[in-house]
């Protein structure tokens, strides 16, 4: 199995940390549902026009920018990156006017890069909740094997995936919006220095609600 990385949203280093939350007003869609048990499987998704207000913490601006739904976005430096590198699991790379940044680090006078706006695709892959070690406040019962939708978790020590991925960026069923990516992902990143992807191995991604 290839190695697989959970994408954080803050990078421990605040190098390039930089988040957004969507410029009012928004438009947002109904949450897709799981078509056995019809249980919502996303956040509500964002719809366009895309405009968004940039928070940045560290000294440079990232090639990625996190906020609170599935949503990403990315520079257009990694768009371009992205298209040519043969990987795949993003899915939008739509324009992004950014109505207003704050900065909350260090006052560089940089203007933003241009930002589209992506989301990881759902892989047919599952978490295996045993082999992660997840403990459960009240397991899902009964357990949808389609979306592994329910139940409340306390926590995980782990993450592990039942089967590999096709994807290099992606959710998994059973585990909500988290965002894991492969070794091939890492590799990306690291080879062209792009800033604010934030990555633990999986075995090391514990996690307690
Ligand atoms: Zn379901």
């Amino acid at each position: 199995m290839k190695k697989i990385y959970l994408l954080k949203h803050t990078d421990p280093s605040y190098e390039a940390t930089t988040d957004f939350i969507k410029g009012d007003p928004h438009n947002i869609l109904p949450a897709r549902r799981c078509p056995a048990c019809g249980r919502p499987v996303s956040m509500l998704p964002w719809a366009p026009p895309f405009r968004a207000e940039l928070e940045t913490w560290g000294k440079r601006f990232g090639d990625m920018a996190f906020g609170s739904g599935d949503d990403i976005l990315v520079s257009e430096r990694f768009k371009d990156l992205w298209l040519k590198s043969g990987l795949v699991g993003l899915e939008g790379f739509e324009p992004v006017e950014i109505v207003k940044v704050v900065r909350r680090g260090k006052r560089f006078k940089d203007p933003p890069p241009a930002y589209v706006r992506v989301a990881a695709q759902r892989s047919q892959a599952a978490f295996d909740d045993v082999s992660s070690g997840v403990q459960w406040l009240e397991p899902p019962s009964p357990r949808c094997d389609v979306c592994r939708v329910g139940g409340n978790a306390k926590g995980w020590e782990r993450i592990v995936l039942e089967e590999e991925p096709k994807e290099n960026i992606f959710t998994v069923r059973g585990l909500g919006a988290w965002v894991l990516v492969d070794e091939h992902f890492k590799r990306f990143i690291e080879a062209h220095g792009l800033l604010n992807c934030p990555l633990v191995p999986a075995e090391e991604a514990a996690h307690w609600f």
